[in-house]
């Protein structure tokens, strides 16, 4: 840990979103003694979680001057991990004796449940009283060392605000990223931020591209009203061609190789449908159309930089910090701790190597992913580096490692959804980790006693 400094800054800080990631960036914040703002441009907290049947009137979202819905839940989504990995450190995702029927005590609960939780979370901790709703941040840029903020409310009503630091936490699973698809295919297209149910797909031959977590669910979901869908994946060798589990209409092909005028689409297996539509689960870009910084900061084929561990920017740090931009992780977790680092770099418990020094690193960490052979969209991709990347932080703010249980259900869970996508949510093999986990919980008195099912098993 970098060594404490004895004087403790208390700094008017703005928060940008009401998400998992700005709602623990308030509470740590807080906690450290820091005057919050929070801005969220929706009436909720919760963020991507706020599921609505509303889509964007484009459905591939290119017109940069659309309408945005922020969330892109679907009205089938289950979460891709299990509960007891996935929820904050202190707060853990877990039923809880006063959940009424209305909540979903599956290992894999509905994006409702998350909701739920992330509201419990805000009524826990007092949140939503720093939570200025309604309130869309439209220009951040620095100013004689503090930061000026400018947002404008529902009523139209523009504010300018000058702050201490700024922390940037607005989701990345907003500004869709699509596959190039030449205008002379006839068919439809939708991205998957724009997808909620699958009455559309009626009776159609449907190409989802991506096999992801989204491609894969939104494949599945589709089938049980369409004709056929194929899914082409990016990650599977040519030659590729397989009826998937589960259902008998979901062909796995390699990827397209190329679409024609008269609605066909070839992939690089050979076979060829004749297809209605084509859904693009190809992920999401990082989007900060409010932040001005001359140019310093930039997103190059999805790679925000320059930034120090995925969240400091050198020359503007600890003044500007992002949460949450590294994906394939647990996402809560790192929330949380990467909140208590600037939380702590901010009141100056904790120092930040040099400008220079930190360069060097987000230089070194460029270098290194490029010998690998990484693309450059990947550098905020944590997968396999994930247990480091998370330990190391923790170790920034003086906090115990993850537990092993947490880092196993992860990777368990990453291989279930890799080898059995139709059932992974279901059929499991880790219950040994599931009680370790809550006897943790229990340990730690986060939870009051154990749930009746593990007691009978
Ligand atoms: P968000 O939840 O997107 O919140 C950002 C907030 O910022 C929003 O409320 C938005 O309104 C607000 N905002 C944005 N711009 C502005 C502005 N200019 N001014 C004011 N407010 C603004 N993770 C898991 O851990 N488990 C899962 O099962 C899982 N499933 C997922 C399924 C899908 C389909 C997707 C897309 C992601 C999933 N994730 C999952 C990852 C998920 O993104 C994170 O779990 C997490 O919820 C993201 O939180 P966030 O706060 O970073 O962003």
């Amino acid at each position: 840990m970098a060594p404490a400094r004895t004087r403790v800054n208390s700094l008017n800080v703005a928060v940008i979103g009401a998400g998992a990631a700005g709602l623990v960036a308030a509470r740590e914040l807080r906690r450290e003694n820091h005057t919050v703002v929070v801005f969220e441009r929706d009436s909720k907290v919760g963020g991507l979680w706020v599921y609505t049947p509303n889509s964007e009137p484009d459905p591939l979202s290119l017109d940069p001057n659309r309408t945005i819905v922020h969330s892109s839940v679907y009205d089938s989504l289950r979460t891709n991990l299990p509960r007891e990995c996935m929820g904050y450190r202190d707060f853990p995702f877990v039923p809880r004796p006063e959940d009424d029927e209305s909540r979903d005590s599956r290992r894999y609960p509905s994006h409702r449940e998350v909701l739920a939780y992330l509201e419990d979370f805000a009524r826990e901790f007092k949140l939503v009283e720093m939570v200025r709703f309604k309130t869309e941040v439209v220009l951040v840029e620095p100013e004689d060392k503090k930061w000026r903020v400018q947002s404008k409310n529902s009523d139209g009503i523009s504010k300018d605000e000058i702050f201490d630091a700024v922390v940037v936490c607005n989701g990345h699973y907003t500004e869709p990223r699509v596959a190039h698809v030449p205008d002379s295919w006839p068919g439809k297209q939708i991205h998957s931020h724009n997808y909620r149910v699958p009455d559309q797909f009626k009776d159609q031959v449907v190409v989802v591209i991506g096999n992801f977590a989204s491609g894969a669910d939104i494949s599945r979901d589709i089938t049980g009203v369409a004709k056929e869908v194929h899914i082409a994946s990016r990650s599977n060798p040519s030659k590729t061609y397989s009826k998937l589990p589960g259902s008998n209409n979901l062909w796995l092909h390699s990827m397209i190789e190329s679409v024609h005028e008269d609605g066909t689409i070839v992939f690089q297996n050979g076979k060829v449908v004749q297809a209605d539509t084509i859904v693009h689960c190809t992920g999401y870009k990082y989007h900060f159309p409010f932040l001005n910084t001359n140019g310093y900061i930039t997103v190059e084929d999805n790679c925000v930089g320059p930034l120090y561990e995925h969240v400091f920017p050198p020359a503007l740090a600890p003044g500007l910090s992002f949460i949450g931009l590294p994906w394939m992780t647990l996402q809560f977790f790192m929330f949380e701790l990467q909140s208590k680092w600037v939380a702590a770099a901010l009141s100056g418990r904790v120092t930040l190597p040099s400008e220079e020094k930190m360069m060097e690193d987000v230089t070194a960490y460029y270098a290194k992913r490029e010998a690998f052979g990484q693309p450059k969209r990947y550098t905020h991709r944590l997968g396999g580096g994930q247990v480091d990347y998370l330990n190391w932080i923790a170790e920034q703010i003086g906090a115990p490692p993850g537990e092993q249980w947490r880092y196993q259900e992860i990777n368990g869970g990453y291989y279930r959804l890799a080898t059995q996508s139709d059932t992974f949510r279901d059929k499991w093999d880790d219950d040994h980790l599931i009680v370790e986990a809550y006897e943790d919980f229990l340990r730690q008195k986060l939870i009051s006693s154990l749930p009746s099912q593990l007691l009978e098993s």
